[in-house]
């Protein structure tokens, strides 16, 4: 066996994990394929200490502190393939390299589907988020938009006029319901209905969304739902059980964070509705620790030797 432990996935969660299992003194790869989900923004707030701080200064920072314990190694690469054998797992690289481990803990996060409006690709975790804790502040009182996505956008409009005056842009979606109308002139939210052909503005700046029929509306910043997946597939390769949630796909875990497949963990965006940075490290604690656990209590925890 070539380690304790593989983590597939060195991000926020990946490497949360592999900093508990490394200092239980287990050795642990991490395999990553160096794209955080939040690559796009230049500042990730609301964690504990690091409000505001760059992410990929911080992620290279906790792997050069990860780097610093003997037990861990890193490949950078990426995984596509995982199967059970009959003492641990395999892993097989792109490059067609395979490494064994007693367990595995999948940490490879998720990608986000945008809508294909010309303007938001670009201004993406600037002046287009998706979460108005993580990037609402910095737009206080300025003109907001929230873009329909699905039904749940109703409830995502009236959450982001927290922040400043917002527009509800349909798209050309249905008028909601006289109820849901009422709700969102009772928070001063505008509904526009026409479709929008563009955001324009300076920059990663925005200024105008451009509307079917030649009008426009001021905006500053716009908040949408986007359509996330999977970075990988080795979930479904391994046999592990998937909910499908109001917001998409999560890996089924537990509360120690292993997965309908004994021996198999499983951390961060893969596994939850809403996501942020802080709950990523959190399932990553969670499920480094356990998988060490398991490997000193394989009957309790996997119900196998
Ligand atoms: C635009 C934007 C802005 C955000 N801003 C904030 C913010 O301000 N505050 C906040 O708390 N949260 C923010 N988030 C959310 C945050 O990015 C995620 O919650 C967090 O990155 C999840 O961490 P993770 O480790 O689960 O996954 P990720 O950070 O997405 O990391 C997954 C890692 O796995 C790797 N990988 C994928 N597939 C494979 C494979 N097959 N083999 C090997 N490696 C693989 C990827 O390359 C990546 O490095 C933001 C998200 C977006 C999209």
């Amino acid at each position: 066996m070539d380690h304790d432990v593989i983590i597939i996935g060195g991000s926020f969660a990946g490497i949360s994990a592999a900093t508990y299992v490394a200092r239980a003194r287990r050795p642990v790869c991490v395999i990553d394929s160096g794209l955080p989900r939040n690559r796009f923004a230049d500042h990730s707030h609301g964690l504990f200490g690091h409000d505001g701080s760059n992410p990929a200064d911080m992620l290279a920072n906790a792997r050069a502190q990860l780097a610093a314990y003997k037990e861990v190694s890193f490949l950078d690469g990426r995984a596509v393939d995982a199967q059970q054998t009959a003492n641990g797992f395999s892993v097989t690289l792109a490059t067609g390299e395979r490494l064994t481990a007693r367990r595995l803990v999948l940490a490879y996060g998720m990608s986000d589907d945008l809508p294909d409006i010309p303007g938001i690709a670009e201004r993406w975790g600037k002046s287009v988020a998706q979460c108005p804790y993580c990037h609402g502040y910095e737009f206080s009182g300025r003109r907001l938009g929230v873009l329909y996505h699905s039904p749940l956008s109703l409830h995502h409009a009236q959450i982001v006029s927290e922040w400043g005056p917002t527009v509800y842009y349909l798209n050309g979606a249905p008028m909601p319901g006289d109820k849901e109308v009422a709700a969102l002139t009772a928070r001063g939210i505008s509904i526009e209905p026409a479709r929008v052909t563009a955001f324009r503005g300076q920059g990663e700046g925005l200024a105008v969304a451009e509307l079917e029929g030649g009008r426009s509306r001021a905006i500053d910043a716009l908040f949408l739902g986007s359509t996330p997946r999977f970075n990988s597939d080795l979930a479904e390769r391994l046999g592990c059980e998937i909910d499908e949630g109001a917001y998409g796909s999560i890996i089924r875990t537990d509360m120690t964070k292993m997965t309908t497949v004994p021996g198999v963990f499983a951390a961060g965006d893969i596994t939850r509705l809403a996501y942020n940075v802080t709950w990523a490290c959190s399932d990553g604690v969670m499920a480094g620790s356990a998988a060490h656990r398991s490997l000193v209590f394989p009957d309790e925890v996997m119900g196998a030797a």
